[in-house]
């Protein structure tokens, strides 16, 4: 019994895809066959396939689980679970307009042409906001429908929103925020439901990992206290005497987010030598 996991066989998908089962100690040896691989220390077999197709494959329990950006699970809405938001390929779906055109609102849309290949999230954003206006699908470079006269405005991906810039667009309001996110057949049977679970535990453990890092320092014994309430930890810090009289190390974990902050306080509070390590797998 084999858990079948569909990734993106190339693009902006598959490096972070393969990255995060390596992370989970599922090693893949992608050998001649360029379908399929099997996972050495799992038990996974990997379907590359392209993006569009994997919420299908999902769907007909051709694959069992898949990633994919959520942007292409809500255009494609087939019934498929999202078991979990991955925190990779982050992008957005937004509406984009030419430069030189004043944008009053959602109102600017009305009974104009919008290109995009996400017709179905851009048809029920505008049923929501009450907006009728035609949309054109196609499949491929949205951005460059205003400058040949395709299209009015655009529905399209973005990230840093230089692609838009480059052809003459402005962003002027999102559609949908997306990530890369898990789905898995809504009715998996119990051995590989019991894979999955496992699967989504050492996700979860990777995760946590990269968010947080391992914090060592020396303290003066009379500022730990103060040191020992700026750290937050898993529980409470570790603390143990060092030779020097007087002194003690501390360790802890902190998060990514408030790193920096939480660093000028301990040198505020006396720490020396601090040392910060990535953590590889974190298991509370
Ligand atoms: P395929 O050949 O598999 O159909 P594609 O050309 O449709 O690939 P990619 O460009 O590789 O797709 O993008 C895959 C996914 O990556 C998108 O559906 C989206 O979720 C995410 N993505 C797209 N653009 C960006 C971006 N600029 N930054 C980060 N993530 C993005
Ligand atoms: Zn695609």
């Amino acid at each position: 019994m084999k858990l079948k996991i569909a990734i993106q066989k190339s693009g902006r998908l598959h490096d972070d895809s393969m990255k995060l089962l390596h992370e989970c100690g599922i090693h893949i040896h992608n050998g001649m066959n360029r379908l399929k691989a099997e996972a050495e220390d799992f038990p996974m077999e990997v379907l590359f396939l392209r993006d569009d197709d994997i919420p299908q494959y999902v769907e007909d329990a051709v694959a069992d689980i898949g990633i994919v950006g959520e942007n292409v699970m809500h255009e494609k809405a087939k019934s498929v679970d999202l078991v979990e938001k991955l925190g990779f390929s982050k992008c957005r779906l937004s509406l984009a307009i030419p430069r030189e055109q004043d944008w009053n609102g959602m109102q600017s849309l009305r009974d104009k042409r919008i290109a995009t290949s996400y017709p179905r999230i851009l048809q029920n954003f505008l049923n929501k906001n009450k907006i009728r206006a035609e949309i054109h699908e196609i499949s491929g470079s949205v951005e460059i429908a205003p400058g040949i006269g395709l299209a009015d405005a655009i529905c399209d991906l973005v990230s840093s929103g230089s692609t838009l810039l480059s052809n003459g667009l402005k962003e002027v309001h999102p559609v949908l925020q997306s990530e890369a996110v898990l789905i898995a057949h809504e009715a998996l049977e119990l051995p590989k439901a019991e894979l999955l679970r496992q699967l989504i535990f050492r996700i979860n453990a990777v995760r946590k990992a990269r968010n947080n890092k391992y914090i060592l320092l020396n303290a003066p014994n009379e500022k730990l206290e103060a040191i020992i309430n700026i750290l937050p930890g898993m529980k409470s810090p570790t603390v143990l005497p060092l030779a020097e009289k007087g002194w003690s190390s501390v360790h802890s974990v902190v998060t990514e987010h408030d790193f920096w902050q939480i660093i000028e306080k301990l040198k505020a509070n006396g720490a020396q030598g601090i040392l910060v390590v990535p953590i590889e797998k974190m298991i509370i």
